[in-house]
């Protein structure tokens, strides 16, 4: 036995001992997102609308990121720096990924998901190799990141380098819905869904609506067309979209989105 089957191992125990998680822990609204530390705008829930930074390790928005930088005379200049603190952007893979290990080190939950994600595509110059993905989502999900318990729970899902465990999946999708993860928390509405257990599933899809998930407010007016849900529920949940985008949205990202569609944050 390789020692990451040992550690994957160790991590099925650990599941054991967390035992389940409470209906009143799972169905607490998370706090919100943190806000970007340039423009203080809350962060969008959409992962593709913002920029983890190897240097300073931290998540910037695309409106900042990808705001015009100008000299002294008013020119816009190709400005190839992090726009938090000021580091030149990694030219190559070598040295993103020299930064990275930094960052690791430092214990950066963010840094750790990220290489866990590169050991799952193979990319960056790292082998694929989904155990070693597992064990680092791991990691990064004890430090704190929502995400990585997602891609945990997705592997289980799937059976994407484990044998496929459903209920495995389930937990790690509460653990990551409850830290915050609206696509975790939208799974779980399905599979409640699935169940027949409406109001479950309602109850997790309006905390997902409330941290911004898009599908999740899709998924209410499918439940009211139906008529599964009432009109009262599908109109708060309009409500409930429309105050996130409230804090999310800015004249910055709006550009951002508008000049690439890669950075449309809504
Ligand atoms: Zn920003
Ligand atoms: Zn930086």
């Amino acid at each position: 036995m390789s020692s990451s089957d040992t550690k994957l191992n160790d991590l099925c125990v650990d599941l054991c001992k967390l035992g389940n998680i409470s209906d009143e822990e799972l169905f607490k609204q998370p706090p919100p997102a943190e806000d970007c530390p340039i423009c203080f705008v809350r962060l969008p829930s959409l992962r593709k609308a913002t920029i983890y930074q190897t240097c300073c390790g931290k998540v910037i928005c695309s409106g900042c990121f990808y705001a015009p930088v100008y000299d002294n005379q008013g020119n816009e200049v190709d400005n190839k720096k992090c726009p938090f603190c000021r580091v030149s952007r990694p030219t190559s893979d070598e040295e993103g990924n020299k930064r990275q290990k930094k960052r690791i080190e430092a214990g950066d939950a963010e840094a750790i998901f990220m290489i866990g994600c590169d050991y799952r595509n193979g990319t960056k110059g790292y082998p694929q190799d989904y155990r070693k993905a597992l064990e680092l989502w791991y990691r990064a999900g004890e430090l704190g990141c929502s995400e990585a318990y997602h891609n945990i729970g997705y592997a289980y899902d799937l059976g994407t380098g484990v044998e496929i465990d459903k209920k495995k999946a389930a937990h790690y999708y509460e653990l990551a819905a409850i830290r915050g993860d609206e696509v975790s928390r939208y799974n779980l509405a399905l599979d409640e869904k699935t169940a027949g257990n409406i109001q479950r599933a309602l109850k997790h899809l309006m905390i997902a609506v409330r941290g911004g998930d898009g599908p999740s407010l899709k998924e209410i007016q499918i439940l009211y067309s139906d008529g599964r849900v009432t009109k009262d529920d599908y109109t708060k949940a309009l409500r409930l979209y429309q105050a996130y985008l409230g804090e999310i949205k800015s004249r910055q990202r709006d550009k951002a989105a508008a000049d690439n569609e890669g950075n449309r944050y809504y």
